[in-house]
């Protein structure tokens, strides 16, 4: 299994019933296109480890075949009108990669869980030139500060 379908197989272990965009957005970035995490879904498909079938809210959501069916989507993605994006500070691994954290410690921008909801639709925001997507405020003395624009998301409003 390649690197990309190992990731899917990993996401919808803990968050049954991701679409392919919410998948793309976890994967790639919010930004990215989502047909490579489309092509991946559809030959997990075939291979029968995966099913894709349509949510409460009408999306297509991929699930893992030994997985019984949620009644539901997700409550992180439940929302039609948010998506999610890997946290810039912490990579998506939600950890505190400061420099200076010598003990270690979990991301404080997405209190360790790697990814930030955003509310709208993906179609509302771009990359925040000002901080470069890396969420960071890049005029601070603390450059790990949350960059007070895009609240250390790195995305903002169009
Ligand atoms: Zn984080
Ligand atoms: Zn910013």
């Amino acid at each position: 299994m390649n690197r990309i379908a190992q990731d899917i197989m990993n996401f919808l272990q803990r968050y049954p019933g991701l679409s392919d965009r919410e998948l793309t957005n976890l994967i790639f970035g919010a930004l990215e296109p989502q047909q490579r995490i489309n092509q991946e879904c559809h030959k997990l498909e075939e291979k029968g480890m995966i099913s894709r079938t349509k949510r409460l809210d009408g999306i297509i959501g991929n699930y893992l075949v030994q997985d019984p069916f949620p009644a539901e989507p997700p409550a992180e993605v439940s929302k039609t009108e948010s998506f999610t994006i890997k946290c810039p500070h912490c990579k998506g691994t939600g950890e505190d990669l400061r420099p200076s954290n010598i003990t270690g410690g979990k991301c404080p921008i997405c209190k360790a869980s790697g990814h930030i909801t955003i509310q709208g639709t993906k179609e509302d925001y771009e990359t925040d030139e000002i901080c470069k997507g890396t969420g960071r405020d890049p005029y601070g003395i603390d450059p790990w500060k949350p960059h007070d624009i895009c609240k250390g998301t790195g995305i903002v409003k169009k």
